[in-house]
């Protein structure tokens, strides 16, 4: 890269500062976070201070805010609405300080009123005889767009102020903002839309405040907080301040009994040592407000210092924006791997080029799924925006996209898991891609073998999951098969488990190769079939060959399967490694007795729906399923129109009350026991 001169930079700067003024000031949709834009000003400050032949007036250090949109009337400020400078250190709070008491010629305390830095936008309201007459933004400092009508939606705002007493015109300053809770609707609403979401909640404020309709604005919920005056005096343009207070934390107090909303965190500071205090106070607090900030806002309090201040270009020299550390960074998307969660559900993992962000180091972050990929157009190499804030995971926001490099790679999903090479499916209705190895992923294998043996399933006795994890880490067990493989000796080098134990567990995995064909399908492990499912496919298809032979179609013609689960089970049996698992259970000697089918009035219940709630005191949930279901009966989990029968045990609750709705028959535990007696 060539080295640019000064001059060269300088000129780099402004137009890219001008584009992201337009970007976030117009457009209100920036492409590059706060800090980015802030590190850009200051670089541009300090080549200026450097060469002051360099400092154009057309300068965007020079400058407050943007253009006013031409599709509002405009409105000339009668006093300039600056803009503040900033401060992100305690070592640069303490030269502010020093600064002003040299202006000053005083070291003597000084009170400061201190404010949450709201994140929205300035508004100037102007009331003539205590009435509303007008409202406009900032703009650029001295022309603003008229939103009166806007304004008026706003509830908080007052049409009228309370007392009359009032000064002729009265112009009250505050900010604009979207509540947290407003934002993220707002948001969701436009991804259900297909719209653009907002970038945060100041620009969705400011889009929200500068509508064509008002009706719009009237549906966003904005709200305001009041932060100072403007113009004092009369209709003629005479200012006249002895209505104001000499203090301004007293001239807010004076708002706020005329009816405008004031931040209930603002409070007077009697000194500047106590101004970093607060800061913190209220950087802790952050996360629990319900409005975004992004800093404090510290005012001289006393007015004579202010007007002894005075003002820079763009900015009073009494005032200072203590800002917070940045919740979004730039970084660089080096790469996308790959990860397999134990549900087999494939995750992409963005590896960034690490970014101290929120106020720790990020290097990873989730990219969700393909949607998520599709969503922000994200290539490998890209500039990305990463979000932390509070304790909420890292986000890759969006990608700057005139940052790409022209080598950015696209990101390409596997084919095939990364960790066992099983092929991977997505369902169209499902956004995640999985792996279909379950029984043989190593990613899954804890989880799988866990539930093989689990109570419901094989119903192994003693092998908890602490001995599964145990098993699985000292690679004794690969597969749910291999556990019929362990011998005691084996067993018994185990930390902790000694020969006695070993040999009952060895006896218990014996005792497990006695099950039911029902049970072994659950067992499986396959998705979404759980027990009642897979005791239905045992009773329709009575054996394991005719169920893996099945076709999606054949298997939609049981009870409960839908076409989501019939193609869970063609795909599991289609996975080759499962079919080896399930060919070597079979060879360990699992076995199940054949299941009598059952004539019509054996299964007297047949095309009847219970449902079973509450506590039963004389039988378990899971035997009154599963002798309702010998009898033919389906057992569903919920109530609805399509139930017959609610059985309602003791503490029964919000299903008692549905069945009771809907009219469903309600059974009492008596009931359901006399019900079985009579036909078992
Ligand atoms: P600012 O937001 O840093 O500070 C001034 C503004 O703070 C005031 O106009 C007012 O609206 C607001 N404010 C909130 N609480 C206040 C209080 N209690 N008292 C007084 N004022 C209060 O300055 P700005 O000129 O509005 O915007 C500049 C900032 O905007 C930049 O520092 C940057 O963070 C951001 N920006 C970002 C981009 C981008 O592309 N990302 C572009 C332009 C500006």
């Amino acid at each position: 890269m060539t080295q640019l001169t000064s001059q060269e930079r300088v000129a780099q700067l402004h137009q890219q500062i001008n584009q992201y003024n337009h970007e976030y000031y117009v457009l209100d949709q920036p492409t590059v976070p706060d800090v980015e834009y802030d590190r850009l000003m200051r670089e541009l400050i300090e080549l200026e201070q450097q060469h002051p032949a360099l400092k154009t007036l057309d300068s965007p250090s020079q400058k407050v805010g943007g253009e006013a949109l031409k599709a509002f009337t405009q409105v000339t400020h009668q006093l300039p609405m600056l803009s503040l400078d900033n401060v992100f250190s305690e070592d640069e709070w303490q030269a502010f300080i020093k600064r002003i008491q040299e202006r000053l010629g005083s070291s003597k305390a000084l009170a400061f009123c201190a404010e949450p830095k709201l994140d929205g936008l300035a508004v100037s309201l102007r009331y003539e005889h205590g009435v509303l007459v007008q409202a406009a933004t900032r703009g650029d400092g001295s022309v603003g767009e008229n939103i009166t009508e806007n304004i008026r939606t706003i509830k908080s705002i007052p049409l009228k102020l309370r007392d009359s007493q009032v000064p002729e015109v009265l112009e009250v300053r505050g900010e604009v903002f979207m509540p947290k809770a407003s934002f993220e609707t707002l948001n969701q609403q436009a991804k259900q839309k297909g719209d653009k979401p907002f970038a945060n909640p100041r620009n969705a404020a400011a889009g929200s405040l500068r509508q064509l309709d008002s009706k719009i604005t009237a549906k966003r919920n904005l709200a305001f907080y009041a932060y100072s005056v403007g113009f004092v005096g009369d209709l003629a343009g005479n200012q006249q301040d002895q209505w104001l207070a000499n203090s301004h934390y007293q001239r807010l107090e004076q708002l706020k009994t005329l009816g405008l909303p004031m931040c209930p965190e603002v409070k007077l500071l009697a000194d500047q040592n106590q101004c970093q205090r607060f800061y913190q106070d209220i950087l802790n607090r952050r996360d629990d407000l319900s409005y975004e900030i992004d800093g404090t806002v510290l005012k001289v309090d006393d007015i004579a210092a202010q007007q002894q201040l005075g003002f820079v270009a763009r900015a009073p020299r009494w005032a200072m924006a203590y800002k917070f550390p940045a919740q979004e960074e730039l970084t660089v998307l080096e790469d996308v791997e790959f990860q397999v969660g134990r549900t087999g559900a494939i995750t992409p993992v963005a590896r960034l080029k690490p970014v101290f962000v929120g106020g720790v180091t990020v290097s990873n972050a989730t990219l969700h799924n393909q949607d998520e990929i599709a969503r922000l157009a994200i290539k490998i190499g890209d500039t990305v925006i990463i979000r932390r804030a509070g304790d909420v995971i890292p986000q890759v926001v969006s990608v700057v996209a005139d940052r790409r490099p022209v080598s950015a790679q696209e990101v390409v999903f596997p084919t095939e898991c990364p960790v066992c090479q099983s092929p991977v499916k997505k369902r169209e209705d499902e956004a995640v891609v999985r792996c279909t190895g379950g029984l043989v992923c190593q990613a899954q294998r804890k989880e799988a073998i866990k539930h093989f043996a689990s109570r419901k399933a094989l119903d192994v006795d003693g092998l908890g999951d602490k001995l599964v994890e145990q098993l699985v880490d000292e690679n004794m067990i690969g597969t749910p098969a291999d556990l019929f493989k362990l011998t005691a000796t084996e067993l018994s080098t185990l930390e902790r488990m000694g020969q006695k134990s070993a040999d009952k567990l060895v006896n218990a995995l014996v005792a497990a190769k006695q099950t039911t064909l029902a049970k072994f399908i659950y067992a499986l492990g396959i998705r979404e079939v759980g027990e009642a499912t897979a005791s239905n496919l045992a009773q329709h298809f009575l054996a394991l060959d005719k169920i893996q032979a099945a076709t999606i179609e054949q298997l939609q013609k049981v009870d409960d399967v839908g076409e989501v689960v019939a193609k869970n089970i063609v795909d599991f049996f289609n996975a080759q490694n499962n079919v080896e698992v399930v060919t070597d259970l079979l060879a360990q000697g699992i076995h199940w007795p054949e299941i009598e089918v059952k004539s019509a009035d054996q299964q007297p219940l047949t095309d009847l729906t219970y449902v079973l709630t509450g506590t039963l005191s004389q039988l378990s949930r899971n035997d009154a399923k599963a002798r309702l279901q010998a009898l033919g009966a389906k057992v569903s989990g919920s109530v609805s129109a399509k139930t017959h029968y609610l059985v309602a045990g003791e503490k029964a609750g919000s299903k008692l009350a549905k069945a009771q709705d809907l009219g469903v028959a309600v059974l009492t535990e008596d009931d359901l026991i006399a019900l079985l007696a009579e036909h078992e």
